[in-house]
Parts: structure tokens; C-alpha cells; sequence
């Protein structure tokens, strides 16, 4: 997977963003400030921009710069955090011109770590760590079983997609959804779903380059 693999998926990211930025807008609404959506498809409207104006020529750079960039252009909780995912993901990527599914697997592991930093928040608590956590160790596990990476990155974004809806009946312990208490209990979490979302662009991208 070269750069514009990676600037494809960040494309194909900033679409389904917009898609479904209502989406993520009424998620937010029922537990938090209605806000997610709006402030998804702007970050992911800017990295658009950003990729357009700057040169990016490793895997490393296009995340490096889409995390920039979503810390500089997206206030509240998810631009910081998405930002820090991105920019540790790019970090661990180093300078290779060309990723492996390994090296990928690591810099989402990287993403999560980053993640995790900043926000504190462990799993089960009811935040966008929710869907990634499970989906680093799907990949994990389908590369450890020498999956192909067609099915690896189909177990990925499956998981994120569960990791996301298992937030539903979690109550949230950080993050403004936590000031409503057991009142959060019901709703699916916004980061988390957005995160089901942009996992599922990285396995549709590479579906469509394998055939
Ligand atoms: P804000 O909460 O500032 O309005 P957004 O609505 O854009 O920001 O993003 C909310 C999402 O951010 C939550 O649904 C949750 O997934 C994520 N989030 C909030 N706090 C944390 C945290 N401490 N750690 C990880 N994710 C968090
Ligand atoms: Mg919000």
C-alpha cells in the first residue's frame, strides 16, 4: 500500500463522513451537543484540501498531515483525538514508500495507543477507543492466522462495525456524554460509529484496488 493508497482511503474516509454526516450529527444529539457530524466533515473536507495543496509522498505523510490537520481545523473532543490517531498512525509508518498489511496493523495499533493517551479512556467506556480497540485485534489475530488481507481488512472494519454497536448499551465514563450518566445507556456512540465508518473506507478501498 503506497501514499495514494493511503490518500485514496483518506478520500474515501471525508465521503462516507459526509454521507452519513446527519447521521452522526442525531447520534450526537441524543448524547451529546449535536456536533460529531459537522465537525467530522469539516476535518475531513480540510484533509481533502490539504492533500490536494501539499506533496505527500509516503503512507507515513498522508496521515501525518491528515492528523495535522484535523488538530489544527476540528475543536472539540474527536479533532484532537482523531488527530493524535492519525498522527501516531503515520509516526509508527516511519518513511516506507510502501506499507504491508503488518505495517499497517502496527500503526493502528499506534492510532489506539495515541488515542488512549490523550483521552484516558479504557475500553468499555463508551467512546471511539470502542470500535478501534476491537478492530486492532481482529487485525492482528486474521495476520496472525495468515489471513489474506482482503479478509483481514474485512474482519477490521466487522469488528469496529460490532465494537460500535456494543456501544449502545454501555454508559459512557468520558467524554461530554458521561455527564448524563446511566441516561447514556441506549445510544450508540458517536466517535465510535464515525470510527466504524472510516475503518470501513480502508477496507472498501482496498477491495476496489485488488480488483
Ligand atoms: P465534543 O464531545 O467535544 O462535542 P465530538 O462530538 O466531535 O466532540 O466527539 C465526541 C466523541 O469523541 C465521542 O462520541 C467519543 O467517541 C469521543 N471521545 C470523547 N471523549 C473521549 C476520550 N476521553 N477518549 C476517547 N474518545 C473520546
Ligand atoms: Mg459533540
Amino acid at each position: 500500500m503506497d501514499a495514494a493508497f493511503f490518500r485514496d482511503w483518506m478520500t474515501a474516509a471525508a465521503a462516507v463522513v459526509e454521507t452519513q454526516r446527519d447521521h452522526l450529527t442525531q447520534l450526537d444529539a441524543a448524547i451529546g451537543d449535536a456536533d460529531h457530524g459537522i465537525n467530522m466533515a469539516r476535518g475531513f473536507d480540510a484533509i481533502t484540501a490539504a492533500l490536494e495543496q501539499k506533496d505527500t509522498p509516503t503512507p507515513g505523510s498522508v496521515l501525518t498531515l491528515a492528523g495535522s490537520t484535523l488538530i489544527s481545523k476540528v475543536g472539540g473532543a474527536s479533532g484532537p483525538l482523531y488527530g493524535m490517531a492519525l498522527r501516531s498512525a503515520g509516526k509508527a509508518l516511519g518513511d516506507t514508500a510502501d506499507a504491508d498489511l503488518h505495517a499497517l496493523a502496527g500503526a493502528l495499533e499506534a492510532a489506539l495507543a495515541g488515542v488512549q493517551k490523550l483521552g484516558a479512556a479504557r475500553e468499555g467506556e463508551k467512546t471511539m477507543g470502542d470500535a478501534l480497540a476491537p478492530a486492532v485485534s481482529a487485525l492482528a489475530k486474521a495476520l496472525a492466522e495468515g489471513t489474506p488481507a482482503d479478509g483481514a481488512l474485512s474482519a477490521l472494519a466487522a469488528a469496529a462495525q460490532a465494537g460500535a454497536q456494543a456501544t449502545i448499551s454501555m454508559q459512557a465514563l468520558k467524554g461530554r456524554a458521561s455527564y448524563l450518566g446511566p441516561r447514556s445507556v441506549g445510544h450508540e456512540d458517536p466517535g465510535a460509529a464515525s470510527m466504524a465508518l472510516i475503518l470501513g473506507a480502508l477496507r472498501d478501498v482496498a477491495a476496489r484496488r485488488a480488483t
